[in-house]
């Protein structure tokens, strides 16, 4: 431990289920410190300069593969789907997506450019999403008797979805990388929000009848961001 160490940029969260203070390294948060209800936020240096070591190793680890770059392929778990990319072109200012058969994905334009690419890719994955999810949602909402009053599906960086006291529930585009029985879980689980918006044991009981390892998937579920590739993060 040095004294001379500048804390990297950090994010605090503060969770309801936490015992203790984790620290977490991955390329969708960065370093990221969850706390307790309570905990003293002023202890967090301290926490962070006795990690030093461990810190530094782990943003070093993500950072060179975590630059921006092409993809070669898309896979989304939920779909069974994987697409081949193929680019063409090295001109205009913006990159265009063509899904050809079988399961090619064909990108023109601004081929060059990561950025470009990961936009144009996003709203193919927004698109695919929303087609997805908004009828699956409607069809759990029926089959469980569980109502809700709106659906939108948007980029979200750490949430995989979310329901408001409207009872509006509003679902991560990334879940199509997702795999079925784990992206299920969180549309239940935001529909069992229609009935009990806090996260109480009542509320985990509730979800329990619908989907019995409630508990045990929304531990994997706080990894999930790992399966999410680099462009769709931005
Ligand atoms: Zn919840």
């Amino acid at each position: 431990m040095s004294q001379k160490w500048v804390i990297p940029t950090h994010s605090v969260r503060v969770s309801k289920r936490a015992r203790r203070v984790t620290i977490k390294v991955s390329a969708y948060t960065g370093l990221e410190v969850v706390i307790p209800i309570g905990f003293k936020k002023s202890k967090i240096p301290e926490i962070l300069r006795s990690k030093e070591d461990w810190i530094e190793k782990s943003l070093s680890r993500i950072q060179p593969e975590d630059e921006l770059t092409r993809p070669d392929s898309v896979q989304f778990d939920l779909l069974s789907e994987f697409w081949r990319v193929e680019y063409a072109g090295s001109t205009g200012d913006k990159a265009k997506l063509v899904e050809q058969d079988p399961n090619v994905l064909l990108i023109t334009g601004s081929v060059d450019d990561p950025v470009k690419i990961a936009a144009v890719l996003n709203q193919w994955l927004q698109k695919r999403a929303k087609a997805m999810l908004v009828p699956w949602l409607g069809r759990l909402s029926e089959e469980l008797s569980l109502p809700f009053n709106r659906v939108s599906v948007r980029r979200q960086l750490t949430k995989w979805g979310s329901c408001s006291g409207e009872k509006s529930i509003s679902l991560n585009r990334n879940l199509l990388f997702v795999q079925p029985h784990l992206a299920r879980y969180v549309l239940v689980h935001e529909l069992c929000h229609c009935l009990r918006l806090d996260h109480s044991n009542r509320f985990w009981n509730i979800l329990e009848k619908y989907e019995p390892k409630a508990r045990q998937t929304a531990v994997i579920m706080r990894d999930g961001v790992d399966w999410v590739p680099r462009w769709a993060q931005v």
